[in-house]
């Protein structure tokens, strides 16, 4: 009989893992065949793991939902997170605007933090170990896993969400949780890059611009204006901005671009295209121009009026129609997931099924791009391990 299992070797079961005292007979599963599958492809590979700034300023970073975290953010915020990795050898370095990396950029690092931490507690993840179904009795839980039966006194689902399933998350701790009586939020995907038209970027793709200023129009209507930096892609845009902002999209609504262009940003005796330089990069200003029916060389002087009308709204204000948002892979998070009405606000313990807990992402809570995702996953397991390592203090004592 183990004490705890923890099901999914992601960065909230990870963390739930290095943090269970060490007296306690822990066991880790994970259906891939490795663990931190997800990690590793955090942030491109480079892992964002938070952001800085006062805790007041972390709780709004998850809309409404944050409420539902305070607890486990406060017990355990981006200070104690960024301490917890710099205390276990591994130099952070914080960018300008607040994101946090792990000093080499390589997520592989980041994992190997957890990886060494479980190997002196001799708790390596079991991979390759698909939970099916669980059953709670008087003693504890029964898990039924692909090839053999576990029994553990307490159970922690970090199962993770429905975004990029290829990496191990298909939404199975949502089934468990609903079949044993969990309300489920309906699910969805967050943190989405959009397909736009014009979405045309060949000559684009991979561009980025910084602190870009962009409207949101619904029916027509301006619903909302944001500020954030953009990245061009093969079919239309992403970027933290975007991702950001894409929780408010709807297919059919229209995003506004304004460049900013200065008031007298064509005078002189250079072409449009060396103008425009001033403000965006070469690539862009020559899309621009075709786009308004313009040729490279053309000068600003020498355009007749619906052409100079053309480029300056395609400056300030470039109309672009969301054809589509995101989807499995193209979304960063998930939206929904196992409601906080079934589960303890204080301990994440499910208010059905006494000795369960929930953490991370298989819960109905998402962050805004910057690392606040991972902040929140590695939180709330370290909720569900302190407030563990409390109920099975005897055992330790
Ligand atoms: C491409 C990409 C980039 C991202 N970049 C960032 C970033 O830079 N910063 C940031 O803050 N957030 C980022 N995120 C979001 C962040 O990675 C997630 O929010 C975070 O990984 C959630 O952690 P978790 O532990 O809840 O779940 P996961 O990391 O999803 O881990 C869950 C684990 O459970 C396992 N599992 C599922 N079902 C079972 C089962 N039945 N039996 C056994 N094991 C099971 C899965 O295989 C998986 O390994 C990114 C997400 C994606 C997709």
């Amino acid at each position: 009989m183990w004490d705890v299992i923890i099901v999914g070797a992601g960065p909230s079961g990870l963390m739930a893992g290095v943090t269970l005292e060490k007296d306690l007979k822990v066991l880790i599963i994970e259906k891939n065949e490795m663990p931190g599958k997800k990690l590793l492809a955090s942030g491109g590979g480079r892992c964002n793991l938070t952001h800085t700034g006062e805790l007041n300023n972390l709780f709004p970073r998850y809309n409404a939902r944050g409420r539902y975290i305070k607890r486990a953010l406060s017990l355990f915020d981006n200070r104690a997170l960024m301490d917890f990795f710099t205390t276990k050898g591994l130099s952070l370095t914080v960018e300008e605007g607040g994101r946090v990396f792990p000093a080499s950029y390589r997520a592989r690092d980041v994992l190997e933090v957890f990886l060494r931490e479980l190997r002196i507690l001799n708790r390596r993840p079991r991979t390759g170990v698909k939970l099916r179904d669980f059953k709670r009795s008087d003693t504890g839980f029964t898990l039924i896993t692909d090839g053999e039966t576990l029994k553990s006194r307490y159970l922690v689902l970090a199962t993770g969400g429905i975004t990029y399933p290829t990496l191990g998350t298909t939404g199975e701790g949502h089934a468990l949780a609903r079949a044993t009586g969990h309300e489920l939020v309906p699910t969805g995907y967050g943190l989405s890059s959009i397909r736009t038209l014009p979405g045309d970027f060949k000559t684009l793709q991979g561009l980025s611009l910084k602190a870009v200023k962009f409207h949101l129009y619904k029916n027509s209507k301006k619903f909302n204006t944001y500020r954030g930096d953009l990245l061009f892609t093969h079919e239309g845009l992403s970027g933290p901005g975007i991702l950001s902002a894409s929780r408010d999209f709807a297919v059919g609504d229209t995003l506004h671009l304004d460049l900013e262009p200065p008031e007298d940003l064509f005078r002189g005796s250079r072409n449009c295209l060396n103008s425009m330089k001033e403000i965006i990069p070469a690539s862009l200003g020559a899309w621009i121009l075709e786009n308004s029916g313009i040729g490279e060389k053309a000068f600003f002087n020498q355009l007749g009026k619906k052409e100079k009308t053309a480029l300056l709204k395609n400056l300030s204000d470039g109309v672009y129609t969301i054809l589509e948002i995101g989807g499995p892979f193209k979304s960063m998070v998930t939206t929904g997931g196992v409601s906080f009405k079934d589960v303890s606000l204080k301990t994440l313990e499910s208010r059905k099924i006494p000795g369960l807990y929930f953490a991370g992402e298989v819960l109905d809570v998402d962050g805004e791009s910057g690392g606040y995702n991972l902040q929140a996953a590695f939180s709330m397991g370290h909720l569900v391990a302190e407030t563990l390592n409390q109920r099975l203090k005897p055992l330790c004592d």
